[in-house]
């Protein structure tokens, strides 16, 4: 009966299929691709697929923009670039320390993790709470989820990758610590979170004047394509203003609203412009950020 009942438990736990993201590949240039993360929030539904992560392929082998929310994930992109290249993951890049952003990194064992030296110390720091929170929100989709920490920290402009070059801007204003990546091969912005695109933006740790800085140093630069951190790849500057006017006009509504004592419920109910209330996931975020902010900014 017992070996019945283990090999029962063995076959339930083997035959648990992995949460399948159904993930794309959506090509911006000859060797580079992003994969489109869903302007959700985290759901058993989406199994954490709610931000964006590219691709570089090199001459010898392929650079990771972010990992996304969990090893199932990492693991489903692994196979979708061994679909269009033979080249092995080789580098990744961890943008910041949120948790939809860096949590596929365990399932590429043989790849070098780069970010700055904040985000290495905070995925290092927190990264554990990081899994343990998403566990509660996405279940069995989290299984086989574990830290694997930053290996080299980047300090320097510029860093080859097997001959591939590539710019960084060490920035702030979503975290403390926002990495920003520019390809002159292809001229394409991989802006990080610093950029949603006509999606409400998230400021759980935002400063919202350094973010507006940020984003006004982004416009300068000349891109073809930017692909940010949640929503579509876009090609001109109109989601950066429309970024820094969604930034600005929280940063406003707060301050009239300390001003005139008013609590978050009237701070809520004030106007708000039509270009950003038409953000995807307005509602939720906008409500989130006053009152997460009435106290901080
Ligand atoms: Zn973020």
């Amino acid at each position: 009966m017992r070996v019945f009942i283990l090999i029962i438990a063995f076959i339930a736990v083997t035959s648990a299929k992995d949460f399948d993201y159904n993930l794309k590949a959506i090509q911006l240039a000859k060797n580079s691709y992003y994969i489109y993360g869903k302007e959700e929030y985290f759901s058993i539904q989406n199994g954490g697929d709610i931000a964006n992560v590219s691709f570089i392929e090199t001459n010898k082998s392929v650079i990771l923009i972010d990992t996304g929310s969990s090893f199932a994930y990492g693991n489903q992109v692994k196979r979708l670039i061994e679909e269009k290249t033979k080249k092995p993951v080789k580098h990744i890049i961890n943008t910041h320390h949120h948790s939809d952003h860096f949590l596929g990194n365990n399932a590429f064992k043989n790849a070098t993790i780069y970010s700055d030296k904040f985000t290495a110390k905070e995925i290092k720091k927190n990264g554990e709470l990081y899994i343990k929170n998403l566990v509660a929100l996405l279940g069995e989709t989290m299984k086989g989820t574990k830290i694997k920490n930053v290996d080299i920290i980047l300090q320097n402009d510029n860093k080859d990758f097997d001959g591939y070059k590539l710019h960084f801007f060490y920035l702030k204003g979503h975290t403390k610590s926002d990495l920003v990546i520019y390809d002159k091969n292809t001229n394409i912005l991989y802006a990080s979170d610093l950029v949603f695109n006509n999606r409400a933006l998230a400021t759980i740790d935002a400063n919202l004047k350094e973010w507006v800085n940020s984003l006004n140093l982004l416009k300068k630069i000349d891109y073809d394509i930017c692909v940010p951190g949640h929503g579509k790849a876009f090609k001109d500057k109109t989601p950066l203003d429309l970024d820094i006017k969604y930034l600005n006009f929280l940063k406003t509504t707060l301050e009239y609203g300390n001003k005139n004592g008013l609590n978050v419920f009237e701070i809520l109910d004030l106007k708000v412009p039509k270009e950003i209330k038409n953000f995807s996931m307005f509602e939720e975020e906008y409500e989130r950020s006053i009152i997460n902010l009435s106290n901080k900014q």
